[in-house]
């Protein structure tokens, strides 16, 4: 799938609920009201997708949501698309979580052929998580790490670099994540949907954090091999990688190669763009997946060229009205 810049779309993000155990505050406000359960696709619906996907290139596939694993059965999903990466047609299935739910899925993620997985963290302080997330109980999402790393899953743990929130220990996860053997990223606040709080207060550029982490750290940047939006360092001290998305303050748009599905069948073409197209009706309306083909290419035909994220304090609005557990970041 080529779409109208050149780009090679082979990356598919797949958010299969738009609910979440946790409330960050950055991401959501405390009293959401989430999408019926009848309007989601099923695990089975979701399968068909995804394979559509594959079949016409697709060769990553990332869970996300809400929080994937509080989905119900949600490990079939998994095991089901796993045969893809048997017969070699996808070279990466993987997820990104809160990390609540790891503590019981995380051998069966391994099982069904996750090796790598994202785990959202934004502090190493109980107290200060709890802060963060609204309802969020820091032990078990160490648990659901530590067994994560037992199970021989490689970590990324994104962080949300916020101003007077977790500023403060920026170094600690460095030393931290070099210890474990984790990668770090450093995510900068994206302005998606209403939230209760004020986000023009929490943004944080990524410029202002890596210059302050390289007054402490030699931060030497690694070519990029990953084709997506992070830009890797490795630090010299702990040998570990540390990588900044910058959406705000750098463009990463030119190397886009990946599309995002919502649990309704909603495919956005670009996270920071409304234009979306529906491929519910499609894979509901035949048995083949004629239809549903041609709606997926037809929708890349339609990719933009960029974002047009702003935060500042005269757009007293969010740029996308969507929240980000709906497309799943
Ligand atoms: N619940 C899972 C988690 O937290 O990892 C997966 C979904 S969550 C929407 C995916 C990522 O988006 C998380 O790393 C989260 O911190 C990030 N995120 C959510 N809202 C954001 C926002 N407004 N700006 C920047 N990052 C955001
Ligand atoms: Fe839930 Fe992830 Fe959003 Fe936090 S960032 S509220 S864990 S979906």
């Amino acid at each position: 799938m080529i779409d109208p810049f050149g780009r090679s779309i082979s990356y598919l993000r797949v958010s299969v609920t738009d609910r979440c155990d946790l409330r960050c505050v950055y991401c959501m406000s405390e009293n959401m009201t989430f999408l019926p359960k009848k309007d989601l696709l099923s695990l089975e619906e979701l399968d068909r997708l995804c394979s559509a996907f594959v079949e016409i290139g697709v060769r990553k596939l990332r869970i996300t949501g809400g929080e994937p694993l509080v989905r119900r059965n949600i490990i079939e999903l998994f095991n089901n698309l796993g045969r893809h990466l048997k017969t070699g047609a996808l070279s990466e299935l993987t997820l990104t979580t809160n990390g609540t739910q790891l503590p019981a899925y995380a051998e069966q993620l391994v099982k069904a052929g996750v090796k790598r997985i994202n785990i959202s963290l934004d502090s190493l302080d109980a107290q200060r998580f709890k802060d963060i997330t609204r309802w969020g109980n820091h032990a078990q999402v160490m648990d659901g790490i530590r067994a994560a790393k037992a199970a021989g899953l490689k970590i990324k743990i994104n962080i949300v670099a916020m101003r007077d929130v977790n500023e403060d220990e920026f170094n600690d996860f460095v030393a931290w994540c070099g210890q474990e053997g984790f990668d770090l990223v450093f995510i900068e606040t994206m302005p998606m949907g209403e939230i209760d709080g004020d986000r023009t207060a929490q943004y944080l550029p990524l410029s202002l954090v890596r210059a302050k982490l390289a007054q402490r750290w030699t931060l030497d940047p690694i070519p990029d091999t990953t084709g997506g939006p992070a830009r890797y360092t490795r630090v010299k001290e702990t040998g570990g990688r540390v990588g900044f998305i910058t959406p705000m303050t750098h463009n990463f748009c030119e190397s886009c190669n990946r599309v995002r599905l919502t649990c309704t069948g909603t495919l956005y073409m670009c996270l920071g763009q409304e234009d979306a197209a529906d491929l519910r009706a499609p894979l509901r309306a035949s048995e083949s997946d004629e239809l549903l083909t041609a709606a997926i290419r037809e929708a890349i035909t339609r990719k933009p060229k960029g974002h047009d994220f702003v935060i500042d304090r005269t757009h007293k609005r969010p740029a996308v009205a969507r929240h980000m557990s709906v497309t799943g970041g």
